[in-house]
C-alpha cells in the first residue's frame, strides 16, 4: 500500500474514532479502491473495484459511507449535472472546481482563487461556518462551439452566431414578448 493511501486511511481512522466508529475491513477498502482511482468516476465504478477485490454487498456499504468519506475530505461530488452524478478523489489534491462541456460531458479542473475568498464572504455575511462548496460552470467547450459553427455553417443557416440564439428563443414565443 502506497504512502498516500495510508495516510488517507490514518486520516479516516481518526475522522471515525471523533464519532465513535471504527475503520471496519468494509469502510478501509472502499478507502483503498478509492485512492486507487484518477479523475471523475460514477459510484458504480468504484462498486465494480470493490467487488472485483471480493469484497460483498458493498453498494450499500458505499452509500451509506459517502457521506463520511466526504466530510473527511477523502472524496467528493465531483460533477452533478448530467444523468450520472461522479465522484472523485480527493485526498491530498488542491481543492478545485469544474466546467463541464454539455454536448460532450468534456470536465475541465480549474482553480480561481477570487471564488475561494467571494464564498467565503458570502458564507460569513450569513454567519455560515463553511464546511464545503460546489462549483460547476455548464457551458459549450471550444471544440464543440467550432463544431456547432461548423455544421450552421453548412446547413445554409447562417453562420451568425445570433441565429442560434434567434432560433431558441422563436420556440418559446415571441423574442421579448410579455407574459
Ligand atoms: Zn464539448
Ligand atoms: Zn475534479
Amino acid at each position: 500500500m502506497d504512502e498516500r493511501t495510508q495516510a488517507a486511511l490514518a486520516r479516516f481512522e481518526r475522522f471515525l474514532h471523533r464519532k465513535d466508529l471504527r475503520l471496519t475491513d468494509a469502510r478501509a477498502a472502499i478507502v483503498e479502491a478509492a485512492l486507487a482511482r484518477q479523475g471523475h468516476y460514477p459510484i458504480e465504478e468504484l462498486i465494480a473495484d470493490l467487488k472485483k477485490r471480493g469484497i460483498r454487498g458493498s453498494k450499500a456499504t458505499v452509500y451509506r459511507t459517502l457521506p463520511l468519506l466526504a466530510e473527511a475530505g477523502i472524496l467528493e461530488p465531483a460533477i452533478l449535472a448530467g444523468e450520472t452524478r461522479s465522484y472523485e478523489t480527493t485526498f491530498g489534491r488542491n481543492h478545485h472546481d469544474h466546467l463541464l462541456c454539455s454536448r460532450c460531458a468534456r470536465v475541465i479542473e480549474f482553480e480561481f482563487e477570487a471564488f475561494e475568498i467571494l464564498q467565503r464572504d458570502v458564507a460569513t455575511k450569513y454567519g455560515f461556518r463553511l464546511e464545503a462548496h460546489h462549483h460547476e460552470l455548464i457551458g459549450v467547450c471550444p471544440e464543440c462551439a467550432a463544431r456547432e459553427g461548423a455544421k450552421a455553417g453548412r446547413n445554409g443557416s447562417g453562420p451568425h452566431p445570433t441565429s442560434l440564439a434567434a432560433g431558441a428563443a422563436s420556440d418559446e414565443g415571441e423574442p421579448g414578448g410579455s407574459a
